[in-house]
């Protein structure tokens, strides 16, 4: 088995496996990268990205350091091409340049037209559970990475930890928690590693969860199981997953709990005097640990009340409010607020002047991977000569000044955490074994 690239990344990009490109700091896309022996879909150069920044073949994206930024094509090659230059091409968009779009907000409008076809760029990044996240087709809501990253370290997920997951969704929660918990492939059937056993009752959202499972490489780490868990309970082809950890993103998390007990317990709590051949899915040896989310307070009640009854202790509950802080850098001098209209259209006249030699220094730069592409700002800075502003060489106008704000569009709100935790059971023949194994 080929090494997942969330799990173990190649140092360089390679055909046929999955990369996020970058197309501005919120705008990411993710591909397959393919390698083409000749003309696709009318592109002279193979198999081809086409963006809003301009085209780029995937062979300018394999074999490089990911991480590495590439500059559209110069070619217009193709059927495609020449039909733009012919004018047939009406509905496709007119590559521009991403060169302006580095404080690029959430939503804002594209960049303008260039004048330049093919001066935008895009950055090949590795796949990594926030990237995918960021980038992945919604299917429903998804768990975001502030969210899951709390939830995985309450729920103790480390390398070899069992987790449940349910309802598998879009595998946001999926793909974060099989990186928490991955300690190798398993080798054979009775080769207990970490794992993430997770599952969907929509059939559509099941199957595209295991095909994406299996193109990210991350068969042997989760397994995707077709059931209504409140229904059907979480025992995987007869055997137990052992869990240790446990995250359900349902609607009514309370009606699959009675499942996630160590003895055969039915609903409200009650014990089932004839358990039979019944098995636990939990680890019996350890404390298990458990995360509930919910968008609803009435839901978290419910929940409480059955974990309650069901024995489960320390339970709290979170909610995360989550801000992000968009640093940047301010314009020199842009406090200093122009006394007129003729001054204020001066000064914009320059500003667009620095910005468009700036941006012209920064295309010159020969690009091959990410470290190369790091411009000298001092280097430009002294060898502009400005007489409007007396501002010569000042390379603090290129950078300007550390400013931050607190972006208001994210989202305050998701939802409830509910954690509580399952103690381990204990009786004179485990504090028999523990005497040997830990005597006092
Ligand atoms: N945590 C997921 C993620 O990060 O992408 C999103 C989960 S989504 C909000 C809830 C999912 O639970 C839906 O896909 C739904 O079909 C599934 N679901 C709801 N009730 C279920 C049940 N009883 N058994 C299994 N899956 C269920």
């Amino acid at each position: 088995h080929a090494p997942s690239p969330f799990l173990a990344p190649s140092p360089k990009t390679q055909p046929n496996t999955l990369a996020i490109i970058s197309l501005s700091k919120d705008n990411f896309q993710p591909i397959t990268l393919q390698q083409s022996a000749g003309a696709v879909d009318g592109y002279a150069e193979g198999v081809t990205l086409n963006t809003r920044f301009g085209s780029f073949p995937h062979s300018t994206l394999l074999d490089i350091p990911w991480g590495s930024q590439v500059r559209a094509s110069v070619v217009d090659t193709g059927s495609r091409g020449r039909k733009r230059r012919r004018g047939e091409v009406e509905d496709e968009e007119t590559p521009t340049s991403n060169a302006d779009d580095g404080n690029d907000t959430p939503g804002s409008a594209p960049a303008k037209k260039a004048i330049v076809a093919a001066s935008g760029f895009v950055y090949v990044l590795r796949p990594t559970p926030e990237l995918w996240t960021s980038s992945l087709p919604h299917r429903t809501q998804v768990v975001y990475t502030p969210d899951y990253s709390y939830v995985l370290q309450r729920i103790r997920a480390r390398p070899g930890s069992r987790i449940i997951e349910a309802g598998a969704g879009s595998g946001s929660f999926t793909h974060a928690s099989a990186r928490a918990v991955y300690n190798g492939y398993p080798k054979s059937d009775t080769d207990v590693k970490g794992k993430v056993f997770s599952f969907e009752f929509h059939e559509p959202r099941f199957q595209k969860m295991q095909v994406e499972i299996k193109d990210h490489l991350l068969d042997g780490v989760v397994q995707v199981t077709h059931r209504d868990v409140c229904d059907g309970g979480f025992i995987v082809d007869g055997k137990s997953p052992k869990a240790n950890a446990i995250f359900l993103d349902l609607p009514a998390p309370w009606e699959a709990l009675h499942h996630l007990s160590r003895r055969k317990t039915l609903k409200e709590g009650k014990l089932d005097e004839n358990p039979g051949d019944w098995v636990s899915p939990l680890d019996l040896d350890q404390s298990v640990y458990i995360c509930t989310f919910s968008p609803c307070i009435e839901q978290v009640t419910r929940t409480v009340t059955e974990l309650r009854t069901l024995g489960w202790t320390d339970i709290d509950m979170v909610e995360i409010a989550h801000r992000r802080l968009n640093i940047m850098r301010d314009r020199a001098g842009a406090s200093t607020a122009p006394t007129d209209v003729t001054e204020a259209v001066k000064k914009l006249k320059v500003d667009l002047k620095r910005t468009q030699e700036f941006h012209k220094a920064q295309i010159s730069q020969p690009v091959s991977d990410a470290s190369e592409s790091k411009m000298d700002v001092d280097e430009i800075a002294s060898t502009w000569t400005d007489k409007e502003s007396g501002k010569n060489g000042d390379p603090s106008w290129i950078q300007g000044n550390v400013v931050h704000r607190t972006e208001n569009d994210v989202k305050t709100h998701t939802s409830y955490l509910v954690f509580a935790i399952l103690p381990r059971e204990w009786d004179d023949a485990a504090e028999e074994a523990a005497m040997v194994k830990w005597p006092c």
